[in-house]
């Protein structure tokens, strides 16, 4: 069977440098037998790891989000990252720099997406704002609209913009959990040193929310000093750094990577799965660093997700994706992959 080298394509986001300059671009008060309510969730995951990230959602819990979580009683899975587009241009025009040539596939709609992962236990998704929309996150927010308590959003703002933390608190009014940051093949240290980029960890800690990096595990060592800087911000790394993009997954590269666990408020995403190590399914080469990773940081700071369309190109499933956590990294309890599958990113995202 022939993998398509999907890492390679100009639309994938594991591509390192691809990318143009113009894209500066709850449980629930459960109906279980434990009846254990969310509070006593949070409450127990900050017994044992007291993560800042998990106590700005006590901070932020009410009794209104005690009674969304009621009326939407979902066991269901999270997947913490999925882009989502659509055909229509006219309606949601490309950024600049972008054709619809670039849209592989032509298109990826909720419903499209639904028709994957529905079947596979996942019910709420955390949507990524998609490189083709540049800084016009207005698709995926009128997606977190038109379907309430499905969707939240990661956006992509221009840090480069005079008051990058007006438009911050603008878009969490509207479903915004978190602000996507790519280094693209700048100097990593000078662009975090930014003042735009200074300002945004500012208010990501302020208003919880989180700064999503897509880089490389080069580029860790960064982060790790912006997570020094800034402790009440929380973060999450995409796609495990990307280790193994280039089919090798290093010891020293994985290392980088779980040092940055010693900051409670780092997350990182096991993802990606398609276009990692051997980037063939079942996937079980990525076990060994999925669980150096699971060792340092705990379930409580992994979430799972699909990276969605990607993970459903020729060669790939989504079932498969979902599946090495459900069901093959055998060093996970049943509780653990429950943190990875549900709990890490409905505590993070959807409370
Ligand atoms: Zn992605």
């Amino acid at each position: 069977m022939s993998i398509p080298a999907i890492d390679t394509r100009p639309d994938s986001e594991l591509l390192t440098h691809k990318m143009s300059n113009h894209f500066p671009h709850l449980v629930t008060n459960s109906n279980n037998s434990q009846q254990i309510t969310r509070r006593q969730l949070i409450e127990n995951s900050l017994t044992q790891f007291g993560t800042i990230a998990v106590a700005g959602s006590i901070a932020q819990w009410s009794p209104a989000t005690e009674a969304f979580g009621g009326t939407n009683p979902s066991k269901g899975y999270v997947d913490a990252h999925v882009h989502v587009w659509t055909p229509d241009t006219t309606a949601y025009p490309l950024a600049p720099g972008n054709t619809i040539g670039d849209m592989k596939p032509a298109s990826f709609t909720p419903e499209q997406l639904f028709s994957h992962c529905r079947p596979c236990g996942v019910d709420r998704i955390v949507l990524i704002q998609m490189s083709f929309y540049g800084f016009d996150n207005t698709y995926m927010l009128d997606t977190i609209r038109q379907f309430p308590g499905v969707f939240v959003g990661v956006a992509v703002i221009d840090d480069e913009a005079e008051q990058p933390e007006s438009e911050m608190r603008r878009l969490k009014s509207l479903g915004v959990k978190g602000f996507r940051l790519m280094t693209h093949d700048r100097d990593a240290d000078k662009w975090l040193a930014s003042d735009g980029i200074q300002r945004m960890w500012k208010c990501g800690g302020e208003e919880n929310l989180a700064m999503c990096m897509l880089s490389n595990a080069d580029v860790i060592p960064s982060i790790d000093r912006m997570c020094q800087e800034f402790p009440d911000t929380p973060v999450v790394v995409d796609h495990m750094a990307r280790i193994g993009v280039d089919g090798q997954v290093r010891d020293s590269d994985v290392d980088i990577l779980c040092r940055l666990a010693r900051h409670p408020q780092s997350h990182v995403k096991i993802s990606a799965f398609y276009a990692l190590g051997k980037k063939s399914s079942p996937y079980d080469d990525l076990a060994p660093m999925i669980r150096r990773l699971y060792e340092a940081y705990g379930p409580q700071r992994l979430m799972w997700a699909s990276d969605c369309p990607f993970q459903v190109d020729p060669g790939h499933n989504y079932k498969d994706s979902v599946n090495l956590v459900s069901e093959r990294l055998d060093f996970l309890s049943d509780e653990d992959r429950e943190w990875l599958l549900r709990r890490t990113a409905e505590n993070f995202y959807f409370s």
